[in-house]
């Protein structure tokens, strides 16, 4: 299914982590707080503004940027201030990754600041070849279409020998159409559908095929895993 795979190409936050570390909580709870200092709101002000920034930009920080003038350095200054020492690795997980064959890249929103003290926490500082960014994308985040043909320019990268996982289906759309195999990872079960055991391995349910080249997959580690393996996906 992946022969022809030669790029893999990850999302850092809520991907390459599950939700549950409380560092996007951090995260969150940091943006809004240097929102509510600029603005000079309270906290639900704060939630009301960022939606309303996300809605129209993106993301919080290209919003500022455009409409306040703010230097992206500032904004992301709050990075500096996260404790990043919630993020543990997964032994699985840093073997498959090992494993897989071709180049390896981190697609994040996020700064190259906040994936090069994430990935060594992970344990996987050693094994990617490179971490393309929101300041390499010139602010322009993912779902946007500008963003992916930097990526892609960037690292000479053949989409249609790429498989690109990420937590947001939305993040996935353009991938599929430049012909890469998409791998949504994680988030709710299908409505009507019971949320996959994680852990069954003989049924390996954490995961299903829900198009040509489409995957959704409850547990990273253990499809990625089985992957690298001689049994491969049943
Ligand atoms: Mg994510």
């Amino acid at each position: 299914m992946f022969a022809d795979v030669d790029t893999w190409v990850l999302d850092l936050d809520d991907t390459l982590y599950a939700p549950g570390s409380g560092l996007a909580e951090q995260m969150q709870s940091r943006i809004r707080g240097y929102l509510s200092e600029h603005f000079g709101t309270d906290e639900a002000g704060a939630r009301r503004i960022q939606a309303e920034l996300i809605a129209a930009h993106g993301t919080t920080l290209r919003g500022l940027m455009t409409t306040e003038g703010l230097d992206a350095h500032e904004v992301l200054a709050f990075e500096q201030r996260l404790d990043y020492s919630v993020l543990r690795p997964d032994a699985l997980l840093v073997e498959a990754i090992a494993a897989l064959p071709g180049r390896k890249f981190v697609f994040t929103n996020g700064s190259a600041y906040h994936a090069e003290q994430a990935l060594p926490r992970l344990g996987l500082g050693q094994h990617f070849d490179g971490v393309f960014d929101i300041l390499a994308g010139q602010l322009i985040p993912k779902p946007y279409p500008e963003s992916y043909r930097r990526f892609v320019e960037q690292f000479s990268i053949d989409p249609t020998r790429a498989a690109f996982f990420d937590d947001l289906a939305v993040n996935l759309t353009v991938p599929e159409e430049l012909g890469m195999a998409t791998i949504h990872v994680g988030g709710e079960a299908a409505p009507g559908t019971a949320e996959p055991d994680r852990d069954d391995e003989a049924g390996q349910s954490w995961y299903e095929v829900i198009g040509p080249r489409r995957w959704r997959v409850w547990n990273l580690p253990a499809f990625l895993h089985a992957l690298t393996t001689a049994e491969g996906l049943r």
